[in-house]
């Protein structure tokens, strides 16, 4: 049976500029070939089972020859290939050839379009490829060959449109601006050169026609740059608005447990900042599965059930829908916990609970309990390492108390690629949401890679404690939330970055 390949668009690098067909794709390839142009982020979308060809650079390269032959091998051999190319596949990306060796070979193809450079990354610096008071022609360039003499550029037919945006020009501006300028468009012209658009690190350099390849050199640009040409351009000023984000530019490690990253990650994000990942802690299923089962057979016979996490909460529920029942399980049982994050995700899971202390610690936990628990049987599933101070108080009140490991913590696995850039002192900020994280971070580094990165990287904490811990461990805390909450976190950062130096 013969497969089928997709060229797909991959958009410029923003993971939100995938369209919904190029990640439903990803979900059903056997293969993705991709570039050094797509974002790897896009690849969580593919199946776990997908093998992933890089082609792009370095020592996987491979000539256009080779990926055509790898895109109608596996095509003949039956499988679905998705060929994620940056941008769109036929806009510079020899999408165009890949086909024709696909129709030739006879493997059935189909195309899915992407954002292409240009359009992204003239949005993304805050100019309209066109606009009515500028003219009504927008041209698209490649500047691969705009030096050579014997080249099809046709800078008099360039120089007429009233935007030309150049592809691969980066290496190639003197010969444009000279082109461009000898066919008569003015030295002035205003021309934006747009590195690695849309990502958070995108750095625009405004220049004119005269200027712009001197402008290359003193900014230290290298490609990948949108190079954009026109009167346009001048709108940048008024619409500007991705790098006008409170956080455009900052790198901020954000440490955390993996299930907590999300909230605070994605906020960073939104507010413009590049986020590395650096988990702290990490969960794992407990040493002895048969004692939770055992808990969960024999749930009806307690009096309480007493949850102190959130982790608990989806452990120990986990093993209740394993065992095939549900929440009738509980029984008669009373269901009381510490926390709102843990009341919360109890609700989420269908249960109501019976109690929550007002402060959201053990000892308010405990007061709100009964005092005389003579008799009563509880169970408390929990970490496999907690504190004591729960069990031995209730059963101080006469509780017979069940204490039944339902996950472990463990040191997370973090991703090499995070971890080196951390350890070269490549983040501007890390985050830390409690003094444990400090702890656990400080540790999974060497003495030297963490005055590399304490050289160049400030901290921020969540409260005094957390700050207490930093400041010992050698980090300089530039910002500390109030009220102590991951909001108040973010507000600290972004007014840290405001009032520093830009980025
Ligand atoms: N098919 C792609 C273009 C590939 S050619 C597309 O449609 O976008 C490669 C050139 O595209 C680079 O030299 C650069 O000029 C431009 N480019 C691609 N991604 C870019 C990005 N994120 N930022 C700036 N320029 C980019």
């Amino acid at each position: 049976m013969t497969g089928m390949v997709y060229l797909v668009g991959a958009g410029p690098w923003d993971p939100g500029l995938l369209t919904l067909r190029g990640q439903s794709l990803l979900g059903c390839a056997d293969t993705v070939v991709y570039d050094y142009l797509c974002n790897p982020a896009h690849l969580v979308h593919a199946h776990p089972d997908t093998e992933l060809i890089a082609v792009g650079r370095g020592k996987s390269r491979l000539t256009q020859g080779e990926i055509n032959d790898l895109l109608v091998e596996r095509g003949l051999q039956g499988e679905v290939v998705v060929r994620l190319k940056g941008g769109d596949p036929f806009v510079f990306g020899r999408g165009g050839e890949e086909a024709e060796a696909l129709v030739a070979a006879g493997v059935p193809f189909e195309v899915v379009p992407g954002v292409t450079a240009a359009i992204a990354g003239a949005a993304f610096a805050g100019i309209p490829v066109t606009h009515r008071g500028f003219g009504p022609t927008l041209g698209l360039c490649t500047g691969h060959r705009a030096d050579d003499p014997q080249g099809d550029v046709n800078f008099a037919a360039l120089a007429g449109l009233a935007t030309v945006v150049f592809y691969m020009g980066a290496r190639n501006l003197g010969a444009i601006s000279e082109g461009l300028i000898a066919a008569g468009r003015d030295p002035q012209t205003p021309v934006a050169l747009v590195r690695w658009a849309t990502r958070p690190d995108q750095h625009t350099v405004i220049t004119t026609l005269a200027d712009a390849e001197a402008a290359f050199v003193r900014h230290e640009l290298a490609p990948p740059v949108t190079v954009i040409v026109g009167e346009v351009v001048s709108l940048r000023d008024k619409i500007r608005w991705f790098e006008h984000k409170p956080l455009h530019g900052r790198r901020i490690a954000v440490t955390r447990s993996p299930e907590q990253q999300g909230p605070l990650a994605e906020r960073f994000a939104a507010l413009g900042a590049e986020v590395l990942s650096m988990p702290t802690i990490d969960f794992a299923p407990p040493r002895e599965p048969a004692r939770v089962q055992a808990a969960v057979a024999g749930l009806g016979e307690y009096d309480w059930v007493l949850f102190t996490s959130t982790n608990a909460v989806d452990a120990f529920l986990d093993a209740i829908q394993a065992a095939g029942r549900d929440a009738r399980a509980f029984g008669r049982a009373a269901i009381a916990c510490v926390g709102s994050a843990t009341a919360k995700r109890l609700r989420g899971r269908g249960l109501v609970p019976d109690l929550i202390p007002k402060a959201f610690v053990a000892e308010a936990f405990l007061a709100a309990l009964p005092e005389d628990l003579t008799g009563r049987r509880v169970l408390l599933p929990r970490a496999e390492v907690a504190r004591e101070l729960l069990p031995d108080t209730l059963r101080a009140r006469g509780a017979q108390v069940d204490v039944v490991p339902v996950y472990r913590t463990v040191a997370p696995a973090v991703d090499p690629g995070t971890r080196g850039r951390l350890a070269r002192g490549e983040v501007d900020l890390l985050t830390f949401t409690a003094s444990s994280t400090v702890t656990q971070f400080v540790a999974q580094f060497s003495p030297a890679e963490l005055a590399a990165l304490q050289a160049n990287a400030v901290a921020a904490c969540i409260g005094p404690v957390a700050t207490q811990t930093a400041e010992a461990a050698g980090f300089r805390v530039v910002a500390e939330a109030t009220p102590h909450t991951i909001p108040g976190l973010v507000d600290a950062v972004v007014g840290w970055a405001a009032a520093g130096p830009a980025p």
